[in-house]
């Protein structure tokens, strides 16, 4: 048999409680991620709870770990919008041409080989598949 707990409540509760007995010592985004809930439901149940002052205020370190910018929305990783960003690209190489191309990660593991454009798959397939690859062929 499964528990009912209402979250709106148990959470307001530890909020609460961390409020109490560290006061001063966690942000509200810290407790939004200690608990996982979003930073507009803490900062509701603070409000509500009126535990403003207990809390510090922004005090994480806000700067990116990548670049150093200070970072406008908060993340796990640490680092800014474009670090972020940066952080999920790979960089490769045109398997046809060898021009060096950045792209996700997830994408360039999906395939076997990296191309460039549409030009250098064409010319790739033609010169390893296709006809081209005939005459070396007909030497195996
Ligand atoms: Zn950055
Ligand atoms: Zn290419």
């Amino acid at each position: 048999m499964a528990t009912i707990e209402y979250l709106a409540q148990s959470t307001s509760y530890k909020i609460k409680d961390l409020a109490e007995i560290n006061p001063g010592k966690h942000t509200q985004a810290e407790v939004a991620r200690l608990f996982g809930v979003s930073r507009q439901c803490v900062n509701e149940i603070v409000t509500g709870l009126n535990l403003k002052g207990k809390f510090k205020r922004h005090s994480w370190s806000s700067l990116c770990l990548g670049c150093g910018k200070k970072i406008l929305s908060e993340n796990k990783s640490r680092l800014c919008r474009n670090c972020l960003n940066e952080s999920k690209r790979a960089r490769c190489t045109c398997d046809n041409c060898g021009e060096v191309i950045v792209r996700k990660i997830s994408e360039a593991k999906r395939h076997r080989h990296q191309f460039c454009n549409r030009y250098c798959v064409g010319a790739y397939a033609g010169t390893h598949y296709g006809y081209g690859v005939r005459s070396s062929r007909s030497k195996l």
